[in-house]
């Protein structure tokens, strides 16, 4: 008989730094239950399919395999997301640019928002679902990213959120926000870490962006101005030793206020800044 208790102990053989956690969500998944469950029925057996189904996730998870992918779903900020091998899985990193930008537009107003290649959707709905008032655009230029995106707006109940087929910009022509937030691909591409953990197994289109990361960054910067209302602030994620490049970057291109904010380990993560050119509103 193989019990709850028993298969919590295999944690031991998984070369994770959440082996614990990574067993608990394998398990619970398995039996469709919380986490809680697996402490408060310890001595429960499981049935044979339920243990073949565990052990099978934990083979893939000892090969490497992201929990999120095993699982089909990602936590992110109060949602639960579902996620697929199309586009990056949601970090907690993240929830940084939705902090940030719910504490920059705390007022009541409709405000428009964009999110450049939101994937799953994850930024554009943890705003969505803070912020029922702004009219929020989510796009991405990989079609799978944009049907996943919708398939979680309905499941988190954010019907309302758009989402788009577009190539950054390319769709919106146009079109004007008051706020426009990113999280890019970044890392360089000789990078070692992409040898590594989970991002081996996520879409290199959603982590690399040339020689030093930044390509996609610097494209963002072109058009952005052009999609900004008077005023609107351009929130970017950016890897931890990027953070003085996408400041002057941000800079060059006509921003003000540039700014960068720490992440919970204390690195620079996100750069703002605000687009204040009085000829641009005089023009709309
Ligand atoms: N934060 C991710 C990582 O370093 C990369 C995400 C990205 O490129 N946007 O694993």
């Amino acid at each position: 008989m193989t019990t709850i208790a028993c298969l919590l102990q295999r944690a031991a053989c998984l070369d994770s730094d959440s082996a614990k956690l990574d067993v608990e969500l394998l398990l619970a998944h398995v039996l469709g239950q919380s986490r809680s469950y697996l402490y408060t029925w310890p001595g429960k057996a499981l049935a044979a399919d339920e243990l073949e189904q565990f052990e099978q996730l934990l083979a893939r998870r000892r090969a490497g395999e992201p929990v999120a992918h095993l699982l089909g779903r990602q936590g992110f900020w109060t949602l639960d997301l579902r996620v697929s091998t199309d586009t990056l899985i949601p970090r907690p990193d993240t929830e940084l640019l939705v902090e940030t930008a719910l504490a920059l537009c705390a007022a009541r107003s409709p405000l428009r928002v964009l999110d450049l290649g939101t994937g799953t959707g994850a930024i554009a709905l943890a705003l969505a679902s803070e912020r029922p008032q702004w009219q929020v655009t989510g796009v991405d230029r990989v079609a799978e990213a944009v049907q996943l995106a919708q398939h979680n707006a309905l499941s988190c109940h954010l019907g309302g959120v758009r989402f788009l087929h577009s190539n950054w910009f390319s769709a919106l022509a146009g079109e004007r926000f008051d706020l426009i937030v990113s999280n890019p691909p970044y890392i360089a591409l000789l990078d070692p870490h992409l040898a590594q953990g989970d991002v081996r197994f996520e879409p290199m289109s959603a982590l690399v962006s040339g020689a030093d990361g930044l390509d996609d960054i610097r494209r963002i910067l072109v058009d952005a101005g052009a999609h900004l209302n008077e005023r609107g602030w351009l929130l970017l994620e950016h890897g931890w030793q990027q953070a003085a490049a996408v400041r002057e970057l941000m800079q060059r291109a006509g921003f003000s206020q540039v700014q960068s904010r720490r992440d919970l380990a204390g690195h620079e993560r996100i750069t703002l800044g605000q687009w204040a050119h009085q000829q641009e509103a005089l023009a709309c």
